[in-house]
């Protein structure tokens, strides 16, 4: 992650670099602001910056290319560790540490895709671990881990650093523990937190920990970033803007939630018009594709079939523009020739089949061979009937 990655925050960028480049950086320091600016972005900007070996007086940024810029992106930097809250799984008697997820963390980051995840969510991070809502913590066993690799000597470069994202989710015992670590310091470690609510971090800790401010974004940044940065014209640009509150990655998941719910329509045209050819090849593709949209989508667009199947029924019995039809310029266009295929015979069993899949999906089978065996019921349910 280089700074030039993140949007905005010139002023934290500027602050930050001059503590590397005048040598006063602390043994410990945090940024701190709400959440879905980017701060953990600029944390790692920060390590990266700190150990690139390719950067010449003068120079704003890391390089991005010389080996140490490479595995800091790559997050194999040998002297850079992580901590980010967890939570014990079914399989675990013991309190884990970060860095026993160390793979659900490089795929929530997009370490291995061209656009690494630049602004955060508690929630997906969360979701991550099949346990939704429940509470991730930093446990004690964290600082003890923290404290060998840390004892240490470094390996390629004069300072060892450690992103620390969330600090506020230790408990009060890991908390102890870091502080004698903060206290006593070892030479040549810098700690580089990130936290949404500096107001829950023990204020012995807090109050030892160099703070750097890092503002919300003001909305017309949010917009210009989600024009260039997702494709979407101005006017639902000021709009999610205008509600994310300041929030990048809000303004984001509002987008793409948007942006998603857009294609279920045509998904669902498609599926419908290759079985009525029964273009079993092209539903083979129909079926990766949907289950490349991810297991809660693929799901998600079961619950829509079942409700455009149902819709497609009332509006052949009842007209298209009954009240009781309830549908979009777009769906209603579609099905002015589709309701007809929508029968008392395959209405029902139609609605059931989607029913199932999603359970199936849900229920962690694979969802390419669900999405492919739903498309082959789909071919026999919109057979004429036998005359
Ligand atoms: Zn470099």
């Amino acid at each position: 992650m280089k700074f030039a990655d993140i949007p905005g925050h010139d002023d934290v960028k500027d602050r930050l670099r001059n503590l590397v480049d005048s040598g006063r950086l602390p043994h410990a320091l945090l940024l701190e602001g709400q959440a879905g600016i980017g701060k953990l972005a600029l944390a790692r900007a920060l390590a990266q910056y700190i150990h690139c070996t390719g950067r010449r007086p003068g120079d704003t940024d890391s390089c991005g290319v010389c080996p140490s810029c490479r595995q800091s992106r790559s997050l194999n930097h040998i002297d850079t560790f992580f901590v980010y809250p967890v939570t014990r799984t079914e399989k675990m008697d013991y309190a884990p540490v970060s860095d026993e997820f160390a793979p659900e963390w490089r795929e929530y980051l997009g370490i291995d895709t061209d656009r690494q995840r630049v602004f955060q969510d508690i929630d997906a991070w969360t979701d991550s671990f099949g346990k939704k809502g429940s509470a991730l913590i930093t446990y004690a066993a964290e600082s003890g881990d923290l404290i060998h690799k840390l004892s240490m000597t470094s390996h390629t470069s004069a300072y060892k650093t450690v992103v620390w994202w969330l600090p506020e989710r230790m408990n009060q015992e890991c908390a102890n523990k870091l502080l004698k670590m903060i206290e006593e310091p070892y030479e040549g470690t810098c700690l580089i937190m990130a936290s949404d609510r500096p107001d829950l971090i023990l204020p012995t800790v807090y109050s030892r920990l160099q703070r750097v401010e890092v503002s919300r974004y003001d909305d017309s940044a949010i917009a210009a970033y989600l024009v260039a940065r997702m494709g979407i014209d101005d006017a639902a640009a000021q709009a999610a803007a205008h509600n994310a509150r300041g929030s990048m990655r809000r303004a984001m998941t509002m987008v793409s939630a948007n942006t998603w719910t857009r294609t279920m329509l045509p998904r669902f045209m498609e599926l419908m018009r290759l079985a009525y050819q029964r273009n079993v090849g092209e539903l083979r593709r129909w079926a990766n594709d949907l289950a490349g949209d991810g297991r809660d989508r693929a799901a998600a667009f079961c619950d829509f079939a079942a409700s455009q199947v149902r819709e497609n029924f009332m509006a052949r019995l009842a007209g298209l523009t009954s009240p009781l039809v309830y549908m979009t310029p777009d769906e209603s266009a579609f099905a002015k020739k589709f309701c007809r295929f929508i029968t008392e015979a395959n209405a029902e069993p139609l609605i059931r089949e989607f029913g199932d899949a999603r359970r199936d999906i849900i229920g962690n089978a694979n969802v390419k061979i669900v999405a492919f065996d739903l498309a082959l019921k789909v071919i026999l349910l919109l057979l004429p009937p036998k005359k």
